[in-house]
């Protein structure tokens, strides 16, 4: 039984808008925590007293939960940050679907993901939802990755398989042959992780214009079989928005849900066209829209409509749509989360008159967005993290504020408020000291 406790400056958001700061003590028995006191009370004492490993962190540095990444494509690493230029269907034909076709070979996923995995643990991304690509193998090595540097993890093999949705070289053979590998994925999955809970399998019909009606009708019917949680696309573009309509004469939300893909806890990346009673079904159906602020700026045509979302009961978290996302760990995209909904908010044309420029009430604040990326997320996808409370696994990201190199200045000078603005803006990587995934350390500076 491993056991310690720590003492640290806290932040965390238990709701989209309140921040809970302050000094704490933090009990972890076997990655479990079980207890939280405020520090200097009696409690608190008799906490980091009755405890054999007691740790202390600096004025300087903060003790914040896990970020949670809710959509990324594994195979897309290599081109992050690049490929930017085409619009959503071309930039799948003409980059991506080649790069993610090379993981056919097991070396191309034996020199990526390792990499991939080590720098999202560095960003402070401790659960992170990958789409990894049609092959069972690789699938397999990233799931492995995932085990073997201790990140917590949904892993899910892409079916794939429409004739003109796909390109020959690079899709499942048939319905059946794809929902036959989904279903290996899962044992092989569950079989990696060994019981822990930590990397977990998850349904992925890519999206619908890649996949047969009997495909999405028999991975509806996998998920409901297996009770495994599913992730897909929804209502990215304009294209993918108005594909829907033309191939079911139903929104694209509407048609997940018919074919039984539309599930508690269902990952529904971007979300952006979704018309309200969509969203009503979202929220209805216990699902979850994975907002990408940055990939959604360049591929979306539109901004989410956030606070919209949240009102009507939608669960919504945050991720980086790694490659289409640029920026690598999801902390760092709080802020685009907070920077686009303002733009949408006021608009972008200035010679529109300011009143008819922009969507009333579209803004959040960096509150609302570390929620996004903590507890909301957490609670959207079914998982006992995102806050540091009694009864959660210790997921948790030692930030530095003096770190060499980091831009947070004047801190003695800030109430909590201003210290958490300036973290949640400024921090990056280089201010991240330690990593904790589980109650186990995955990542020192
Ligand atoms: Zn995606």
């Amino acid at each position: 039984m491993s056991s310690f406790t720590v003492e640290a400056d806290r932040f965390q958001t238990p709701t989209p808008d309140h921040l809970e700061a302050g000094r704490v003590v933090i009990a972890v028995v076997d990655g479990e925590i079980t207890g939280v006191e405020r520090a200097g009370t009696e409690a608190a004492r008799a906490l980091a007293e009755a405890s054999a490993d007691h740790r202390v962190l600096g004025d300087n540095q903060v003790l914040t939960p896990g970020f949670i990444d809710l959509h990324l494509h594994a195979p897309q690493w290599q081109q992050n940050g690049t490929a930017l230029d085409l619009p959503l269907d071309e930039w799948l034909f003409t980059y991506t679907f080649p790069l993610e076709a090379s993981f056919a070979d097991r070396a191309v996923a034996e020199a990526v993901y390792p990499d991939l995995v080590a720098t999202l643990l560095g960003h402070g991304t401790t659960t992170a939802a990958y789409l990894s690509s049609v092959h069972d193998e690789a699938t397999a090595i990233l799931a492995e990755t995932c085990v073997a540097q201790g990140q917590r993890a949904f892993v899910g093999r892409v079916a794939m398989d429409h004739p003109t949705g796909t390109p020959d070289f690079y899709r499942d053979h048939d319905a059946v042959s794809g929902i036959d590998a989904s279903r290996r994925s899962i044992t092989d999955i569950a079989a990696i992780d060994a019981g822990r809970g930590l990397v977990r399998p998850i349904i992925t019909p890519r999206f619908a214009p890649a996949c047969t009606d009997e495909m999405l009708a028999g991975l509806g019917r996998l998920a409901e079989e297996t009770g495994t949680l599913v992730q897909t696309h929804c209502s990215e573009s304009d294209w993918e928005h108005n594909y829907a309509f033309e191939r079911f004469g139903t929104s694209d939300t509407e048609a997940l849900d018919a074919f039984g893909l539309l599930r508690e806890h269902t990952l529904l990346a971007h979300a952006n066209h979704v018309r309200p009673s969509d969203i009503d079904l979202i929220a209805e159906r216990g699902a979850v829209i994975a907002h990408c602020p940055i990939s959604n700026a360049y591929f979306a045509n539109a901004v989410l409509p956030l606070p919209d979302a949240l009102a009507r009961g939608a669960r919504v978290g945050l991720a980086t749509d790694i490659g289409a996302g640029v920026r690598v760990g999801v902390f760092q995209q709080i802020h685009d989360a907070v920077t686009f909904s303002r733009i949408r908010q006021d608009g972008v044309d200035a010679r529109k008159d300011p009143d008819a420029r922009g969507v009333p009430d579209a803004a959040i604040d960096t509150v609302t967005g570390f929620w996004l990326a903590t507890a909301g997320a957490a609670e959207a996808a079914g998982l006992p993290v995102g806050l540091l409370e009694p009864g959660r696994r210790f997921d948790a990201v030692v930030f530095d504020l003096d770190a060499p190199g980091g831009v947070i200045r004047h801190l003695a000078l800030d109430d909590e408020a201003r210290r958490f603005e300036k973290l949640v803006r400024l921090a990056g990587p280089h201010d991240i000291a330690e990593v904790w995934v589980d109650g186990v350390s995955v990542h020192r500076r």
